[in-house]
């Protein structure tokens, strides 16, 4: 994808230059300090910098923009030979094998899944624990040869993306889905943004603080109360999970999520799943409340 990126902007720009750099600042603005293999270094001065440097964003520390995040770590393993529904997802929701997040199943066609893993530290043995003894994923993974691993971090939280004349997009700027840890989407989305605010600032000399705006009214709010999400489900337990569940899975819910399950804007189906729990079980509403006050 990275490449296709490069061939459509390189038709539209006058260079492109692959290198490691480091984002510094000079009196009130960033500029780009760039590092050749030969320890040659020469200085960008840009109108705009952009921090897409991913969860470990120098930038972002450089600017010092506030905002708070939690780092969670996944590993993720791809397998042939696996005979599998390639119609249904698996998600395990299993303190025993993630305490803060999930695991799960994902097939990519009929013979062929991703295995992975979200957590806080260690995530790799975490997943071959999981691998090794869930029930579900011995049985699935009984004949399957590993093809692929990929691991890295990810940032969940909320901050603030422009300083001067640098702004910051993608897992730079905590755009991940706290539900899911997606961050495929809102990064493209923030990309595009800032792509038109910084066309507007260079010609029109608009303020760059507008992205900042903007991507909070597209998709602020699913991070922010997606948070609040995350808070309740932190503190839910294995059981509470099993009750949850088996009421969704004996009611009505389970079609309401079949028809209107979205994996890109979650937080309003969150919702209404919440009030469906709530009108069918009383009690367990009342102790995910409890989780939300304390
Ligand atoms: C194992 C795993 C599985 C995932 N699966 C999914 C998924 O299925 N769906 C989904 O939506 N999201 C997924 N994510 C999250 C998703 O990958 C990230 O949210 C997304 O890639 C963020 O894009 P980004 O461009 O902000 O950062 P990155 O993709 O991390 O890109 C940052 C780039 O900046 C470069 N860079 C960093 N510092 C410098 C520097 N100083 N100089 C030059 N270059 C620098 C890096 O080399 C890198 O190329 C997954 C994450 C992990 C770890």
């Amino acid at each position: 994808m990275d490449k296709d990126i490069a061939i459509k902007a390189g038709k539209k720009c006058d260079f492109i230059l692959k290198s490691y750099a480091k984002i510094e600042k000079e009196k009130d603005k960033f500029i780009v300090n760039i590092l050749k293999y030969n320890n040659e270094k020469y200085t960008l001065k840009p109108d705009v910098v952009v921090g897409a440097d991913g969860v470990k964003s120098l930038s972002a520390k450089i600017s010092n923009i506030k905002g708070s995040r939690e780092i969670l770590s996944s590993c993720q393993l791809e397998f042939v030979n696996v005979d599998i529904d390639d119609d249904f997802v698996h998600i395990f929701f299993n303190k025993n094998y993630s305490e803060h997040f999930f695991t799960w199943i994902i097939p990519l066609g009929k013979d062929r899944v991703r295995v992975g893993l979200l957590d806080k530290g260690d995530s790799y043995r975490k997943l071959m624990n999981f691998i090794n003894n869930n029930k579900v994923a011995k049985e699935l993974l009984s004949n399957a040869t590993p093809v692929e691993f990929s691991s890295g971090a990810l940032p969940i939280g909320y901050m603030d993306s422009v300083k001067n004349n640098l702004i910051l997009v993608g897992d730079a700027a905590c755009h991940v889905k706290p539900i899911t840890g997606g961050g495929i989407y809102f990064s493209a989305l923030a990309g595009k943004i800032a792509g038109k605010i910084i066309t507007e600032y260079l010609n029109d000399n608009k303020n760059l603080v507008e992205y900042d705006k903007l991507w909070k009214d597209k998709f602020g709010k699913e991070i922010k109360e997606g948070l609040k999400f995350r808070k309740i489900f932190l503190g839910l337990s294995n059981k509470d999970f099993e009750t949850i569940f088996r009421v969704i899975k004996d009611s009505e819910i389970i079609e309401y999520i079949n028809e209107y399950g979205n994996m890109d804007w979650q937080v309003e189906i969150l919702k209404n799943i919440s009030i469906k729990l709530f009108k069918k079980d009383k009690f367990l509403f009342l102790k995910i409340l409890k989780d939300i006050i304390f």
